[in-house]
């Protein structure tokens, strides 16, 4: 695995710094210029590394335009035919997913 000059794995400092990118989003949402900003770097290490966002990670933006979801502002979230809808209101996109009873995903 390629480690940095200090020896500590570049995957490594690659998730923490997705995680750093996730939270400043999360602290900047007021701006969503800057927060969309936060979370496409995060997404450009993630897939330049071949690193997984974690399940709230991959929920907390739109796939589509990019934007950091706050919800009741930019997010509607709703419950049909046993999905959750999450419809980002910035650009439409839907995304639905299915309720499913005992499992983590
Ligand atoms: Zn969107």
């Amino acid at each position: 695995m390629a480690r940095s000059e200090k020896g500590v794995p570049v995957k490594q400092i690659s998730r923490e710094r997705i995680q750093i990118l996730f939270r400043l989003a999360q602290e900047k949402r007021e701006n969503p210029v800057l927060s969309a900003r936060y979370i496409s770097l995060a997404r450009e290490i993630s897939m330049r590394q071949r690193l997984r966002l974690s399940k709230q990670q991959k929920r907390s933006f739109c796939r589509s335009c990019g934007t950091y979801f706050v919800p009741g502002e930019n997010l509607r979230v709703r419950v049909q035919h046993g999905k959750v809808v999450y419809t980002c209101q910035e650009c439409g996109n839907v995304v639905r997913i299915p309720i499913r009873k005992n499992t983590n995903r």
